[in-house]
């Protein structure tokens, strides 16, 4: 039987070092190798021009090296760029950059598909295929950063994790990519430009309590009573705000990381005053910072509408009124199909 190739970046540096000892080789080339996987960004062993080529050519011969490729690119009239990207195994996936004059913010997917269903968002019409690999979320990490210094001659500066999947449903492999990112021998990024979002996995949240992660939270919340939220965001019937609530307060009291709400406005479902009370209720349970108020992108499956000017308006006087810490967020992209809640790989 042919024996399985390992994929070479799911060795660590150890194991990379003790392979090359087997060969007889020099210690040296451990990091050699190593900074062509996470700092140099080869794409394949071909790329690793610092090595001989039967050295490259016996690497080859014994691991795997499955690379992100970009398959497609889009540009918004707003700056926001779009990338589909390809796995090695031909499933495709989508990530954005979103530039701002003081940020370049790359929005990330963790998952292929998504199994959430969440009603307002495209990717919860698709089916998930599989997980992302940690070393394919930190291409994606890569190639937005490369169109970030190419189209506007700056490296990233945040990283969120609210493309296409639920993170918090691929744990092991989204911190496995963000201690890539932020090592000193990856990109060496602060965690505190890194948010990961979720749709609200109340055990997972306890779970990045107890692992102390560094990195900022963001729960999709959306609705503000179970009721309407069982409706929109399925996960709600097994995860409902109560207990959300109890873990993002466990999170907080063992992090103290920054926590934010993110909630989308709809038209006659969530943007009227009781609604913006019962938001406020959550809000003062929560150790919370900020919430996000999102503008609704329309999406070919779903009939929600987006709010007229007055009731946006109207929704975040009441807040501000309250002493809440809300922001407006306006779309981008969406010319391209690259706004929130968007991503469904469409041509
Ligand atoms: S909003 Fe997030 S969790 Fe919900 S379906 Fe879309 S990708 Fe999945």
């Amino acid at each position: 039987m042919e024996k399985v190739k390992k994929n070479i970046r799911h060795l660590t540096y150890d194991e990379i070092e003790a392979y090359f000892d087997t060969l007889g080789e020099k210690k040296f080339r451990a990091k050699q190798v190593h900074e062509w996987l996470w700092q140099k960004h080869a794409h394949s062993f071909e790329d690793m021009t610092n090595l001989s080529k039967p050295l490259r050519q016996h690497l080859a011969d014994t691991f795997t090296f499955p690379a992100l490729t970009i398959d497609a690119t889009q540009f918004s009239t707003d700056g926001t760029v779009k990338s589909r990207f390809r796995t090695a195994d031909n499933h495709l996936v989508e990530g954005v950059l979103i530039p701002t004059d003081e940020r370049k913010t790359a929005c990330v997917s963790s998952q292929i598909g998504c199994s959430l269903s969440c009603k307002f968002c495209a990717t919860g019409y698709m089916d998930r295929k599989r997980n992302l690999e940690f070393d394919e979320i930190y291409d994606e990490v890569v190639l937005i950063n490369q169109q970030s210094e190419k189209t506007y001659e700056k490296k990233l500066s945040n990283i969120v994790f609210m493309g296409m999947g639920e993170p918090l449903l691929n744990y092991r492999n989204v911190l496995r990519a963000i201690e890539r990112i932020t090592a000193p021998d990856g990109l060496a990024m602060s965690p505190r430009r890194i948010t990961v979002s979720t749709a609200g996995v109340a055990k997972m949240i306890r779970q990045l309590g107890d692992d102390k992660v560094k990195f900022k939270l963001a729960l999709s919340l959306h609705a503000a009573n179970d009721k309407k939220r069982n409706e929109i965001m399925p996960i709600n019937e097994t995860n409902n705000i109560k207990a959300l609530i109890d873990a993002l307060n466990y999170y907080y009291k063992m992090t103290e990381n920054e926590i934010t709400f993110e909630y989308i406005l709809f038209k006659g479902f969530n943007d009227s005053t009781k609604d913006a009370d019962e938001l406020i209720k959550i809000y003062r349970q929560v150790p919370a910072d900020l919430i996000n108020i999102i503008e609704y992108n329309p999406i070919d499956q779903a009939l929600f509408e987006k709010p007229d000017e007055t009731a946006i308006h109207q929704f975040m006087t009441h807040l501000e009124k309250n002493r809440v810490n809300a922001r407006l967020r306006r779309s981008r992209g969406k010319d391209i199909d690259a706004a929130c809640g968007q991503l469904a790989n469409k041509s």
